[in-house]
């Protein structure tokens, strides 16, 4: 069934001729009332309040809602997930690399189920990881060992990022996300994690934290990657769209903003196929969106299957007009939260130019003025 799914084409890519003409024609339809929403809202297409960028940027997010550019600290909350510890699979996504946690300070034996979790040492543990990484960013230290360029502001936003960062008792979680949003430098959370892994008590707890901290934020990622179904059984994502959609509803109900994680790449799909995730995402009331680029990662059975020639990565050149092509049917109103992919340089296989990611978002940035083509140009509510 893998081997049908298969393909050792590149997705198609239609179409640059097709944005362009769909952009320039909603460009010309100044009265239409869907551009003066957007007008109004994001002052899109020529709004200061994207920054000069042809997209609505997380930066520029922040910049509007915060006043300040806001920086990411990445923190390890010491999970594992169902993917991975046999409770739905144990070899994980077919694309994930299985390093990226053990930074934790908190020993598994201290993360109590009993409602009564080690405070003290979660939240030192998480503590640590925020001094860390604001010292990253003030250009103290840096993972490289060379000094940083980057002077920042004082306003961050704690990511829990590796692995499935809801998959606890909600006792621990509770303490987790509260040492974090008691930092005075922490502006908000956003916690990555699976569909399959929020329920009505974590949505619940989260609407308490939510209280408590009036003026921060708190936002789940997803990591969905496509709509399609026969993509999800290959990448071994280990739940079905339906489950996604249950989880939005849940999060809906609870006013939580979501950010959606799709991939751009994945082996079988097409560019029709990419764009009917974006479509279907247009269509879910989320809040922001991760384009990410196919990595092929050392030691993953991605890699395996990549170097067996079971397909091809993307080239530059038609990732840039598939992530043109999705941002210009892309709401207008979405936050960007990435365009390129972030994996580890260390594990990288391919596309190695993928690496060099000021020259992928210049190139991005260009194209997309020379071509006319800006965040929704081509967007049909
Ligand atoms: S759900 Fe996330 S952490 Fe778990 S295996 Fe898949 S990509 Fe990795």
């Amino acid at each position: 069934m893998i081997e049908s799914q298969l393909h050792k084409q590149t997705p198609q890519v239609s179409h640059k001729r097709v944005i362009d003409i769909d952009c320039e024609r909603n460009h010309e339809m100044n009265s239409d009332k869907n551009i003066d929403r957007n007008v109004e809202k994001n002052g899109f297409p020529h709004s200061e309040h994207w920054y000069g960028k042809p997209y609505f940027s997380l930066d520029a997010y922040c910049k509007n809602t915060l006043g300040e550019k806001v920086y990411k600290i990445a923190l390890d909350a010491g999970m594992t997930c169902p993917n991975r510890d046999g409770s739905i699979d144990t070899r994980g996504c077919i694309f994930c690399s299985a390093g990226g946690s053990g930074e934790f300070a908190v020993a598994p034996s201290d993360r109590k189920t009993d409602g009564k979790p080690d405070k003290n040492s979660i939240r030192a543990s998480v503590q640590e990881q925020i001094i860390t990484g604001t010292r990253l960013f003030e250009g103290r230290q840096t993972t490289h060992g060379k000094l940083s360029r980057k002077h920042t502001g004082h306003r961050f936003i704690a990511y829990f990022q590796s692995y499935t960062n809801t998959y606890a008792p909600v006792a621990y979680l509770k303490v987790l996300y509260d040492a974090a949003l008691s930092e005075p430098c922490i502006s908000g959370i956003s916690i990555a994690t699976r569909p399959d892994c929020v329920s009505l008590e974590i949505c619940d707890m989260l609407d308490q934290l939510r209280q408590k901290y009036p003026d921060k934020f708190i936002w789940i990622e997803l990591g969905l990657q496509t709509i399609h179904e026969s993509t999800a059984v290959y990448i071994r994502r280990g739940y079905p769209l339906s489950r996604f959609d249950r989880c939005m509803q849940l999060l809906h109900e609870h006013h939580i903003p979501a950010i959606i994680h799709v991939i751009l790449g994945l082996p079988g799909e097409t560019a029709d196929m990419i764009m009917e995730t974006i479509q279907y995402l247009n269509h879910c009331n989320i809040q922001g969106i991760k384009l990410q680029l196919l990595h092929v990662l050392k030691g993953t059975d991605l890699c395996t299957d990549y170097e067996l020639g079971k397909f091809h990565v993307l080239s530059m050149d038609t990732y840039l007009d598939l992530v043109m092509e999705c941002l210009s049917i892309l709401s207008p109103d979405m936050v960007i939260h990435r365009l390129t992919g972030d994996g580890s340089k260390s594990l990288l296989v391919a596309p190695l130019w993928s690496s060099n990611k000021r020259l992928v978002l210049n190139t991005l940035h260009k194209e997309m003025k020379q071509r006319n083509i800006t965040q929704g140009c081509a967007y049909r509510p």
